[in-house]
């Protein structure tokens, strides 16, 4: 069996979500399970309801919800007839209204937790999914929707929960049962507690509800289908002429997500590692074109791609007192732990150690804390650019043509070895996307 996951712009209205249906029914004697995001936008749309009415702001929030409302009944009457299209809006209308007593309750309440934002944030999924099995339904395709809450169970850290492993294998080899000729339809990115409150993977985490899908069904392959083809050399997004990357490993894929490049969720790749599960990653806009096929490792030595990230944040302490004593890095660790603040990037000289942070919520208390231990510098606006392929150190030019690129650009932070597979430097914001330009133009002509 394969999984195959549709992306919101794939899914984004009546004729994308035909695109999707016939790439699936394609490969239906391969027992296609398809996970499907929400329609283009309408997370984020639904983020801005869960913060208006935890804000008490109800009507603003309720013009959304009509929006929303408005484009999936408009979506399903285009393509929808008779029986299927009144089973259809019946749908929409049941999930619609359970989002509406949510919203009012959380007004009432004026919560704005992260429990009752995956529950808003949730029915993205749970209504482009009914379309997309009513449509299969109407063109004729055996398809069964199933809700991801009753197979994926996480822990309850809300907004990025973890799956249970065991758990979810058994759940969801018991619910989804992929046959050739059938398909399944599932939500990417929800999932629930033991308990039964909604939870979310995180932001993205569709094509990661793929993976752990595919692992538990010990799938061929898994397939993500998004708007551009494949896994380029950067995003194309910000390299007019980035191109198609034909093959990568595990580890450059999960180090690129992990660094920026939105293309997969950074954790997409880790529940096919143990089973080896080959990852496709194509093109829902362009069938034919083969994509980026992600394997568990291949031979060769060389720059794969750029990626970069915004909104990262340098701290450094520095004490003469670190001078040849012991005990500092673990006391300087222990404050980011206490502030349950992961650490990316790390540069130590003798009496001095940088870090850099993607999450600066609890900066503040941080410094405060490390403030004890020696001189700290708190550096806002920095961002990350990430050069990712195999054995990088090996090749001997390989820094040489870097650093000629990044002429002019004020690079702050470097680190190299800690994984043989990456190359990071830390700019400031406003040169990232003109040092990855840079970069590719050197590299990738
Ligand atoms: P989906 O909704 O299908 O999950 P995303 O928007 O999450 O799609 O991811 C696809 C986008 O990722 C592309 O449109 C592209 O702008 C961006 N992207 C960032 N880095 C890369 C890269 N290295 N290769 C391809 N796409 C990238
Ligand atoms: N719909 C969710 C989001 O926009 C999950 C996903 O698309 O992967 O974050
Ligand atoms: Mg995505």
């Amino acid at each position: 069996m394969i999984v195959l996951k549709f992306g919101g712009t794939s899914v984004q209205n009546a004729e994308m979500m035909d695109a999707t249906l016939t790439i699936a029914a394609g490969q239906i004697q391969r027992a296609p399970v398809v996970v499907s995001s929400a329609m283009s936008k309408v997370t984020d749309q639904l983020q801005e309801i869960a913060q208006l009415v935890g804000e008490g702001k109800e009507s603003e929030a309720e013009r959304i919800r009509a929006a929303i409302q408005e484009r999936h009944m408009t979506c399903a009457k285009s393509f929808l007839t008779g029986e299927n299209l009144a089973r259809c809006l019946a749908d929409l209308t049941a999930v619609l209204s359970e989002m509406q007593s949510i919203m009012k309750a959380l007004a009432m309440l004026k919560e704005w937790s992260k429990r009752s934002n995956d529950t808003v944030l949730s029915f993205g999924e749970r209504l482009s999914t009914v379309i997309l099995a009513h449509r299969a339904h109407e063109r004729g395709i055996d398809a069964d929707l199933i809700d991801s809450r009753d197979v994926i169970k996480t822990d309850d850290s809300f907004t990025a929960a973890v799956p249970l492993e065991d758990l979810t294998q058994k759940l969801v080899t018991a619910r989804v049962r992929p046959r050739p000729g059938t398909m399944a339809i599932l939500q990417g990115f929800i999932a629930s507690t033991t308990g039964g409150a909604t939870t979310t993977l995180g932001r993205g985490g569709s094509d990661y509800s793929a993976t752990i899908i595919g692992a538990a069904l010990r799938a061929e392959e898994v397939q993500i289908w998004t708007d551009v083809t494949g896994i380029m050399t950067s995003d194309p997004r910000i390299v007019k002429n980035a191109r198609t990357i034909e093959k990568m490993s595990y580890r450059e894929a999960a180090e690129l997500a992990y660094f920026g490049a939105k293309v997969i969720h950074p954790s997409t790749i880790q529940p096919a590692v143990n089973l080896g599960i080959p990852v496709w990653v194509k093109n829902t806009f362009k069938p034919a074109e083969e994509g980026t096929r992600i394997v568990p490792s291949i031979p060769g030595i060389g720059l794969k791609a750029i990626a970069c990230k915004k909104g990262i944040t340098l701290v450094s302490v520095s004490s003469s007192r670190m001078l040849l004593a012991y005990g500092f890095l673990r006391r300087i660790f222990e404050i980011f732990e206490k502030y349950q603040t992961a650490v990316d990037l790390i540069a130590t000289s003798e009496v001095s150690v940088s870090v850099t942070i993607d999450n600066a919520a609890a900066v503040e208390s941080i410094a405060r804390d490390l403030s004890e231990i020696g001189t700290v510098g708190v550096e806002n606006d920095k961002g990350i650019v990430c050069l990712v392929g195999q054995d990088l150190w090996k090749d001997t030019a390989f820094l040489a043509r870097v650093f000629s690129s990044l002429k002019g650009t004020p690079v702050r932070m470097i680190s190299l070895g800690a994984s043989d597979i990456n190359l990071s430097l830390v700019v400031p914001t406003d040169k990232m996307e003109e040092s990855v330009r840079n970069l590719h133009q050197e590299f990738f002509p």
